[in-house]
């Protein structure tokens, strides 16, 4: 009798550390499991997050390329309303172009000076694509400066006396101004206004920075475009072989911002043709392309 009973409860104890284990076993895989749905939870989470980050960076991407293609659009609008029959073309030509045009700042990468000036139709040209040679020295052209005279005698009639305060710039002036620039405003910025040296058309001699004397405040600024003498200057410098080469809105052919200021002399028949034209240079040329 005391041996059965001795056996049941070491069975008893036996059963009651069996299912104490196992219960354990089962709690443990539970909590176990429990903690791998918290981590998945968390995994997700953050996955969401990052997702949520990538699709903002997506969306903020798409909004960059909308404003570009806003942006696009404008100038092929402009380009449409000129000529239409040429739209399906130019659209697949301009966008590669623009894309290396803001990459290059309108530059040609890795291009070198050449040996000898430009000239097409005749007319001596110097901008982004057309360097001049760094020793193409030729000084203020007699010509441009007596035309340039002349006009400022009529201008002093109407009440303004213009100044030509930069004309013939050297390759060297040039490449100590655009480095100067580049320094103050950054690479960018400076490609946006000023030449790098052999590729400004100062160097042909033939352009004149003009301003009003006595409102040297204005000089170099667009605001001199709205004063009187810049307006006259735009609408009558032809008649004196000049043209104002960077007009409004057209930076994208020229390579330059509006300026208010610069004028090329071309002879007073060209100059003509140009300004009745109402094109650029470049595009007068056929070199805007
Ligand atoms: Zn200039």
């Amino acid at each position: 009798m005391k041996n059965k009973k001795k056996h049941y409860t070491l069975l008893g104890i036996l059963l009651i550390m069996i299912i104490a284990i196992v219960s354990i076993v089962f709690i443990n895989n539970n909590l176990n499991n429990e903690s791998e749905t918290i981590k998945t939870e968390d995994q997700a989470i953050s996955e969401e997050k990052e997702n949520g980050l990538e699709e903002a960076k997506e969306n903020s991407e798409v909004l960059e390329d909308e404003l570009e293609n806003s942006s696009d659009s404008q100038d092929e609008g402009k380009v449409e309303g000129e000529e239409p029959h040429q739209k399906p073309q130019q659209q697949q030509q301009q966008k590669p172009e623009d894309k290396k045009y803001k990459e290059n700042n309108g530059y040609i990468e890795g291009q070198t000076l050449p040996s000898e000036p430009t000239y097409i139709k005749g007319v001596l040209i110097a901008n982004k694509k057309y360097p001049l040679p760094k020793d193409y020295a030729p000084g203020e052209n007699v010509e441009a400066r007596a035309a340039f005279e002349l006009m400022a005698q009529e201008a002093k009639t109407l009440g303004f006396e213009l100044v030509a305060f930069s004309t013939y710039r050297s390759y060297e002036y040039q490449e100590l101004l655009y480095n100067k620039y580049v320094e103050r405003d950054g690479k960018e910025n400076a490609d946006r206004y000023s030449a790098r040296p052999g590729y400004s058309e100062h160097q042909t001699g033939l352009a004149f920075d003009i301003g009003e004397k006595g409102r040297e405040d204005l000089w170099l600024t667009e605001a001199f475009g709205q004063s009187e003498a810049g307006k006259w200057l735009a609408e009558n410098a032809h008649r004196y072989g000049f043209i104002l080469r960077y007009p409004k809105g057209k930076e994208h052919i020229t390579g330059y911002m509006y300026e208010s200021w610069h004028f090329r002399y071309l002879g007073v028949e060209l100059a003509t043709k140009v300004k009745d034209s109402g094109l650029t240079l470049e595009e007068y040329l056929g070199i805007d392309k």
